[in-house]
């Protein structure tokens, strides 16, 4: 008992071992989780202030980056066709300059250069790459006009010394001279450059001073209020003198340059898919971004931060009020956040539930399985303890008896057969109470398969052999049974143990005296084996204690009768090995009824 005992310390143990750990550990998760939640609310104006920044930044970089790559292109590529450095010394070979080609880079609507120097009528050039090809080109290319000539009245009258001030990041560059007369040249026909080339041979060896500005943005509205947005730069080249008396188509130098060069940006690529792309790259849950045009207005829950391009570019306007142009909103509602937070706390809850369910489980089937493991241990012990107790009696009472025979304590013949009588039974009750055993023991070990039989068949042989012989047992067999699931020795036993304790117990001294009964019949489909008595019955609360192994009823019936309280625990386990049960009734009229029900080989279990 002190071993069981022991296994049942050692699984509640195992149990809170298991459980407390889990519970300690998902308490100061969730603990953990309430501390972060907190601090993140707390922190929810930081929070937005971090993503009104991130915002700002990956917009200036797209910009930076946009206005670094204009910069870094050459400034004789502001024409169509465009004489190559590399080419300097050789033929005129003109190629094609790169902004007539491909389709402009992303935001970037059309180039265009002009020299200011020739005041409002000044001629143009627009490249708009392979924009051109595309079907309202004419549309497209007379828009483009009309904002570089509004461009050049606008700068014309500004003036140029007001404007340079603007500009910031000079460099100078020494350009070998013949290029430049080249590229820089008037003349739009290339077989004049062509011709006039001998002339040019002479300036071989010398080179220019080309002063480039780095290129500004302005925010303006045109005529008709669209907005526009344009980066300029300046290119500025000092009188030439050595030009003076050279063809025309290469003298434009001589009286120096002023040319302004620039592009336009697509408002709606700046305002509008730019900053939808940076918000998608660097905002997440629950930032969010709300375009311009949609605007929110700062609620208890919601704290939005405004951010206006225009400034943040660094982009100059010509009227304040445009500085608000294409301002949109960054917002971070805590309600989002409590929402996700709320979300989070669900998760663990459910995780833990989950992992709490398993555990149970997990513990209730292990308690299960040391349960039954427990209750046979007990039931061995039961019966161990039952046996021994069982034998010492007959062995007492064999030698108690021997040895006064032995001792010549017994004088009389008739004292002495009485004895001899006594030890005799004795011994058979030894005998039937260790053939009992090992059957239960064989039984619980190597339980027999029961097989499909003929259960009226093996009755009348049983009741032919010589325990049939007795006397007062009527046999009465149902028909239509079928193939019955049985093993003939097990069914031997239960035949056996039935008639002996009916021969017993089985009738009244005051009744009448009937015959027992040994039937077969069919009880829901299955078939029995039934055995009755007018014997003094079973009382109910005894019905099922009689099957216990070494369960012998105390009253007047059973004391006169020597018994080991094994016969009906046999019944009832040989039946169970027949994958059947053991019961007993009250038979009407007085007496009991012990049936036996038994399966039908075709209701067996596979
Ligand atoms: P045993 O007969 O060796 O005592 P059993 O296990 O066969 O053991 O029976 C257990 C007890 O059930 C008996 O002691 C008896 O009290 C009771 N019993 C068994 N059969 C009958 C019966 N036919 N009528 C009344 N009581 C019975």
């Amino acid at each position: 008992m002190a071993r069981l005992t022991t296994r049942r310390t050692a699984l509640a143990l195992y149990s809170l071992l298991l459980v407390v750990p889990t519970l300690v550990l998902g308490g100061l998760l969730w603990f953990q989780l309430a501390g972060d939640h907190r601090a993140e609310r707390q922190q929810v104006p930081a929070l937005a202030s971090t993503a009104a920044r991130r915002m700002q930044d990956g917009l200036t970089a797209r910009f930076d980056e946009l206005l670094a790559r204009e910069n870094e292109r050459s400034f004789m590529v502001y024409r169509d066709f465009v004489y190559p450095e590399d080419l300097v010394g050789s033929d005129v070979a003109f190629l094609p300059s790169p902004l007539t080609r491909g389709l402009p880079p992303e935001g970037i609507l059309s180039w265009f250069s002009f020299d200011i120097s020739q005041g409002i009528g000044a001629e143009f050039s627009i490249f708009a790459g392979e924009h051109k090809q595309l079907p309202d080109s004419k549309t497209l290319a007379n828009k483009l006009k009309r904002s570089v000539q509004e461009l050049i009245v606008h700068d014309v009258q500004e003036g140029f010394q007001k404007r340079i001030t603007r500009y910031g990041g000079l460099h100078i560059s020494s350009v070998p001279l013949s290029l430049a007369v080249i590229n820089f040249s008037h003349e739009r026909d290339h077989s004049c450059l062509r011709a006039q080339l001998p002339s040019l041979r002479r300036l071989d060896d010398e080179a220019v001073d080309v002063h480039r500005y780095s290129f500004h943005v302005r925010f303006y509205r045109g005529a008709d209020g669209t907005p526009r947005v344009v980066a300029t730069r300046v290119i500025l080249i000092d009188k030439v003198e050595l030009l003076r008396g050279m063809p025309t188509c290469y003298s434009n130098l001589a009286e120096g340059a002023l040319i302004h060069q620039g592009f336009f940006i697509d408002p709606e690529w700046l305002f509008g898919a730019l900053p939808e792309e940076v918000a998608k790259q660097s905002l997440r849950q629950p930032e969010a971004f709300h375009p311009q045009g949609a605007a929110l207005v700062e609620s208890g829950e919601t704290l939005v931060h405004t951010l206006y391009p225009v400034e943040l570019l660094e982009i100059e306007v010509e009227r304040p009020r445009d500085a608000e142009y294409g301002r949109f909103q960054i917002s971070l509602s805590s309600a989002a956040l409590r929402a996700r937070q709320a979300s989070q706390n669900w998760r663990l809850v459910a995780v833990a539930c989950m992992l709490l369910l398993s555990l149970a489980t997990g513990m209730v089937l292990l308690l299960r399985s040391v349960a039954v493991e427990l209750e046979q241990a007990r039931r061995t012990e039961d019966f161990v303890a039952a046996v021994t107790h069982e034998l010492r009696t007959p062995i007492a009472t064999i030698r108690l008896h021997g040895e006064m025979l032995r001792d010549g304590w017994v004088t009389t013949d008739n004292k002495r057969d009485e004895y001899h009588g006594r030890i005799v039974d004795e011994t058979q009750r030894l005998e039937a109470m260790v053939e009992r055993v090992l059957e239960k023991s064989r039984l619980s070990s190597s339980p027999p398969n029961p097989e499909p039989g003929d259960l009226n068949e093996v009755l009348r042989v049983l009741m032919s052999e010589e325990i049939a012989a007795r006397d007062g047992v009527q046999l009465e067999l149902a028909e239509g049974l079928g193939a019955v699931l049985m093993n003939r020795d097990g069914l031997r036993s239960i035949v056996t143990n039935l008639l002996e304790n009916a021969r017993k117990y089985g009738s009244r001294e005051d009744g009448p005296r009937e015959a027992t009964l040994l039937c077969t019949c069919t009880r829901d489909g299955q078939p029995c084996l039934e055995v009755l008595d007018r014997g003094p019955g079973i009382p109910d609360r005894d019905k099922q204690r009689i099957f216990e192994a070494f369960f012998r009823r105390s009253d007047a019936t059973t004391r006169g009768e020597r018994g080991t309280g094994l016969g009906l625990h046999l019944v009832k386990i040989q039946a169970q090995a027949m994958d059947g049960d053991a019961q007993v009734l009250d038979r009407p009229g007085g007496g009991s009824i012990f049936r036996v029900t038994l399966r039908r080989a075709d209701t067996a279990k596979s």
